[in-house]
């Protein structure tokens, strides 16, 4: 893996904990822990982790809750969750929750290395971003450049254009770019804001009327969608 892959784990077994530490530092993986879960709660909304191994039953907001948050505020964050009770009772819930994955204890270390590989492959880790986003109005951004013609964009604007190309199937919230582009967790009015002032400089920069924005289009209640030009 050239690029390491953060992972958080919400566990509050102290043996647990320190074994998947050891486990995950040793494959290469930038690792952060939780104990508590209200702790576990605040930096799984992060958005700064690649993955998240979720334990169910901590002290505080238990782990079905965490990932149900989780959701709410973003639904592609990769989450497997790590359980005690293995009920198909506790499967279907934690399912319904949108974990990616399952794991029940006792589980074995390489069957849980495996999951965690390939929850990330799913999720599009590691692959190369894309060196060009044509967009549907003909506008073609050099992503390495940070530029599309005379055109030059900031870091942060290119962030966002790379983040919106690669869920281009849908729309994004914007507190899904706050934590996904700018890592802010709880976001505010104030913070909301941000991603819209982000998304009017770029409509000045890749629209031919930004008033009628035809690349990036604004989806009622769902957030921001790029549009791409047909392959
Ligand atoms: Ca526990």
């Amino acid at each position: 893996m050239a690029q390491k892959a953060r992972l958080l784990i919400v566990e509050d077994e102290a043996a647990i904990r320190s074994g998947l530490v050891d486990v995950f530092v040793y494959h290469g993986y930038e690792v952060e822990t939780a104990e508590h879960g209200d702790d576990g709660l605040r930096k799984s909304l992060s958005g700064q982790f690649d993955l998240i191994l979720l334990d169910v039953m901590l002290p505080g907001v238990d782990g079905f809750e965490i990932c149900n948050r989780i959701r709410q505020q973003d639904r592609q964050q990769p989450v497997i969750m790590l359980t005690a009770k293995s009920s198909d009772e506790d499967i279907v819930q934690g399912l319904t929750l949108g974990a990616d994955d399952y794991v029940a204890k006792p589980f074995s270390v390489t069957q849980l290395v495996l999951r965690v590989e390939a929850v990330l492959r799913r999720s599009g880790f590691g692959e190369d971003s894309a060196r060009e986003i044509s967009l549907n109005n003909g506008v073609v951004i050099d992503t390495e450049n940070l530029c599309a013609g005379d055109t030059v964009f900031t870091r942060r604007e290119m962030d966002l254009l790379q983040y919106l190309c690669q869920q281009s199937e849908r729309p994004v919230a914007r507190e899904e770019l706050l934590a996904r582009v700018w890592g802010y967790a709880n976001h505010m009015e104030i913070e909301t804001r941000t991603v819209d002032i982000h998304i009017a400089k770029l409509r000045r920069k890749i629209e031919f009327d930004p008033a009628n924005p035809e690349a990036i289009v604004t989806v009622r209640g769902a957030g921001y969608r790029l549009m791409l030009a047909e392959q």
